[in-house]
């Protein structure tokens, strides 16, 4: 698989470098991820496609991926615009609705379209079975672990059971919209899937330990954290106490939150 990068020019305190997107090149050119509609973006993309028809596939509403889609489709009025529904974030677009095993011709052969909600309910990457390549949007990147916005219809269960899809591709590489190329996705994954198992057990600890506020957790699990990532470790906690809280091991109490196991001893 020959991706070119294009990146979207946003450096930012959300975006860390930026996004990357990726334009696979072809008659009709596949763009993966819409960027934010800054015009160095913009004119990378006229620059590698000319006046083709493009089709945009955006991987989730995220405003860093989608935000870009209304400047293209103005520059372009001809795009085609596939991404899977979140009605609430997706822009006033006509977007054909991409579904699970959908597959997206490119001249480099199929991407089939695989579900991976967590990050975001519409959430997908996209496997190029003939390269073992799979681009992943936000499940993977390089160096750092994934934002689970709990408050915002993030989902940690569904994160870990779409890491598990994406652990059975076997791919041989996977292309992040965020850091670079990731050569052993299987060692990241599992990676991931270890740090949110031994999170796990220090919540579970420490709520078993009589912990009941998401900032008693705060102060136990991350000692030393900087004030600036107080708001994403206490999402991440919340993610964890809501999967904690489907599979009937805490629950909701006046005040904040407790271990179910704790209550039967
Ligand atoms: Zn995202």
């Amino acid at each position: 698989m020959n991706a070119i990068p294009l990146h979207a020019a946003n450096p930012g305190p959300f975006t860390g470098e930026g996004n990357w997107t990726y334009l696979i090149d072809g008659a009709v050119p596949v763009l993966i991820d819409a960027g934010v509609g800054n015009v160095p973006h913009l004119d990378a993309i006229d620059a590698a496609t000319g006046s083709r028809p493009l089709h945009l596939v955006v991987t989730h509403a995220h405003s860093d991926h989608i935000s870009g889609a209304p400047a293209i489709v103005e520059r372009r009025p001809a795009t085609r615009l596939s991404k899977m529904p979140w009605t609430e974030r997706d822009r006033d677009l006509p977007w054909q609705p991409l579904r699970d095993g959908d597959v997206i011709p490119t001249a480099q052969g199929d991407l089939q379209v695989i579900h991976t909600p967590g990050h975001a309910p519409d959430h997908v990457c996209l496997w190029h079975a003939t390269s073992r390549t799979v681009f992943v949007g936000d499940m993977l990147v390089q160096g750092t672990t994934v934002m689970i916005p709990a408050s915002h219809r993030g989902s940690l269960l569904e994160y870990l059971q779409s890491l598990d899809r994406l652990l059975a591709l076997n791919a041989r590489r996977a292309l992040p919209a965020h850091g670079p190329p990731i050569d052993d996705p299987a060692a990241l994954i599992r990676h991931y899937i270890e740090h949110r198992a031994a999170r796990e057990s220090q919540i579970t600890a420490a709520l078993q330990d009589g912990a009941r506020t998401i900032e008693e957790l705060l102060a136990r699990i991350y000692p030393a954290l900087q004030p600036a990532l107080a708001p994403m470790a206490r999402e991440s906690l919340l993610a964890h106490l809501i999967k904690l809280e489907t599979e009937g091991r805490a629950e909701r109490i006046e005040g904040g939150w407790a271990s179910t196991n704790r209550r039967r001893r």
